[in-house]
């Protein structure tokens, strides 16, 4: 498989995934015109696009999606929970596929799809399967549960959400309370903390690449959260750079990892 981040936070969150049969995007959170652009870095035309898996109905997940999908006849996929959420915030004919929580197949892909709590109806992380290997993207989740971190062990790659740093966050006097609540909360998105925890737990599994997403710009920056998080698994006995390798996405296209 050939897996790119294309960009990653608040301003959008698109991710490439290529195996022998398909290209599909895990979300379209840019519009359109920048999808096809930074598509072409990594040579690939969006008609070459199969199918796009929409985690949820955040603007930054479906930006462009119905621009995007209408244009190039791309199959999109969400779970049927987010399905009337979704359709609500585009116009044009869209061809949407629901699924529900049990693991179907997409061409020569393996989707398991993975609720995560976060302030919508329904947030849906994926694990993907293709030739025994296994990439995970979990983003927008307020906390981890035993059941998401079983979901994710064994992949061979993990993006997971290291949105904030708790202390950055709570002194930061250009956010209203109210805001700083809902980022905090349980169905608010994941802090570089529980990032760190949720690392430690997977690394035990055998996971050893994981690329730290969704972070904020106004409560993080990419220094801090490696940093952070190397230093917590660190106090755990885990070492980044011999044990396992952490890479950060961000609002521009980072590593091309091909498993
Ligand atoms: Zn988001
Ligand atoms: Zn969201």
């Amino acid at each position: 498989m050939r897996i790119c981040n294309l960009s990653s936070g608040s301003d959008g969150n698109l991710t490439y995934i290529e195996s022998e049969n398909a290209r599909v995007l895990i979300d379209i959170g840019l519009s359109c015109r920048e999808t096809e652009r930074r598509l072409s870095l990594l040579k690939t035309t969006p008609d070459q696009i199969d199918a796009i898996f929409i985690t949820h109905e955040h603007l930054d997940h479906m930006k462009g999606l119905e621009v995007f999908a209408s244009k190039y006849k791309s199959k999109v996929f969400v779970h049927k929970n987010g399905y009337v959420p979704l359709v609500n915030k585009i116009n044009r004919t869209v061809d949407i596929e629901v699924f529900d929580d049990n693991t179907f197949d997409y061409k020569d892909l393996t989707i398991f799809p993975i609720s995560v709590p976060h302030d919508v109806k329904q947030c849906t992380g994926y694990s993907i399967i293709s030739k025994q290997k296994k990439i995970s993207i979990i983003t927008d989740l307020g906390h981890t549960t035993s059941e998401i971190l079983q979901n994710l062990r064994f992949s061979n790659l993990v993006f997971l959400e290291a949105n904030h740093d708790v202390d950055m966050l709570v002194a930061n006097p250009d956010y209203p309370e109210f805001l700083k609540q809902r980022i905090l909360s349980l169905k608010g998105h994941l802090s570089n903390d529980s990032c760190a925890e949720s690392i430690a737990d997977l690394a035990n599994y055998g996971t050893k690449n994981f690329v730290l997403s969704h972070l904020s710009t106004k409560n993080n920056t990419p220094q801090l959260a490696f940093e952070y998080i190397s230093r917590k698994l660190r106090e755990k006995n885990i070492k980044e750079g011999e044990d396992i390798k952490i890479k950060v996405a961000s609002v521009v296209p980072q590593t091309i990892f091909r498993l």
